[in-house]
């Protein structure tokens, strides 16, 4: 597969190379995964499997960046100082996408944008962002409490469902775990809970 429409010359055969020298291979099966479970997804919504490709290959390209890295990225890009106490959970994703963008010469808004918001998901979300989210939360290799029912609603056309399941279970997770949460993924968590309120409201 080839990327060029895209504007990248990159191969995935390139690509897959690119991501062997900079990730553990418990990683990088992972990123194999969430392709596979994204491309699925692609068939199903309809969307240009390139782009999905590419973008589910790249969503973790920084996770393994020393915290180091991510400090001096911050401190060059004072719009990012907000993010300093959230720890890579929260970096690799914002901060992935400038890595990305700067290293691989990739500089399709669309692919950086579902990058910087795989982790916290966002408020109004297009196709792409929706398959990345999900399709890294459903992979084969998830096994947590929830996992099926999120695969479920994913599979049978109700992403938007299985989005809130996700934001949902997410956030429950990270206070059991007494974990920090980035305000921005109250922020969507609160969008995404009431937005079917929203429309209801709207169509009358
Ligand atoms: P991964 O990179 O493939 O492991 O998956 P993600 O990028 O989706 O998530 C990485 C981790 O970030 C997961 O364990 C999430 O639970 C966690 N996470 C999501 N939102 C937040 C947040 O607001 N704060 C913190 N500390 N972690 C979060
Ligand atoms: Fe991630
Ligand atoms: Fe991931």
């Amino acid at each position: 597969m080839d990327y060029q429409e895209l504007g990248v010359t990159y191969t995935r055969e390139d690509i897959i190379l690119i991501l062997k020298q900079n990730l553990s291979q418990k990683r990088f099966d992972h990123v194999l995964r969430v392709e596979q479970t994204a491309l699925v997804l692609a068939e199903q919504y309809q969307i240009d499997k390139k782009i999905v490709s590419l973008t589910a290959l790249l969503h973790d390209y920084g996770k393994e960046r020393a915290d180091e890295e991510y400090l001096a990225l911050i401190a060059k890009n004072p719009k990012y100082h907000d993010l300093t106490p959230y720890g890579n959970n929260i970096w690799h994703g914002f901060l992935g996408a400038l890595i990305v963008r700067d290293e691989l010469k990739i500089y399709d808004e669309r692919i950086l944008h579902a990058i910087q918001v795989h982790t916290t998901g966002s408020i109004e979300m297009n196709l792409l962002d929706k398959i990345i989210f999900i399709a890294d939360y459903i992979e084969p290799g998830r096994d947590f409490p929830g996992v099926e029912t999120a695969r479920k609603l994913a599979y049978s056309g109700k992403l938007d469902d299985a989005i809130i399941f996700a934001l949902t279970q997410t956030l429950q997770f990270l206070i059991t775990k007494k974990q920090i949460v980035y305000p921005y993924t109250i922020e969507v968590y609160n969008y995404w809970i009431t937005k079917k309120e929203r429309e209801e409201h709207n169509d009358k």
